[in-house]
């Protein structure tokens, strides 16, 4: 992983804690499934219920997408408006 994807992060340890060699010992580059909103799409395309585009920031919204995705699946009613995480909301 090339010096300049890591040196932003690199300033940061050593102004905490000063005297930390500010060298990653490891990096590893990672994907995040991004939307041009930046909002989950969430929602049934036909037969299918589709869930993911989480941005960077799904691991904490987990339990209510999970919940989310099961009322799709049975059918039952949604515990919020989530329209504005349509499925659909980019093909106009
Ligand atoms: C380094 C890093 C740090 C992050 N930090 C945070 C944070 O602090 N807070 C936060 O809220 N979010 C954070 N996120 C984002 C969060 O991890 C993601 O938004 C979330 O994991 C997305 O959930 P997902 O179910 O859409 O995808 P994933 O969690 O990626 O799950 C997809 C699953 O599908 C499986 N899979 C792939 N292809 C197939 C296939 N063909 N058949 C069967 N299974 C398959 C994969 O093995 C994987 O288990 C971070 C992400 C990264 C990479």
């Amino acid at each position: 992983m090339a010096a300049e994807d890591w040196a932003t992060a690199a300033a940061l340890p050593e102004q905490v804690i000063p005297g930390l060699r500010p060298e990653p010992v490891k990096a590893q580059p990672c994907m995040v499934t991004d939307t041009p909103d930046h909002q989950f799409v969430l929602g049934r395309r036909h037969r299918t219920v589709v869930a993911g585009g989480c941005s960077g920031h799904g691991f904490k919204h987990a339990s209510a997408i999970g919940e989310a995705v099961a009322r799709t699946v049975t059918g039952e009613g949604s515990f919020a408006e989530l329209d504005f995480l349509a499925a659909d909301r980019f093909t106009g």
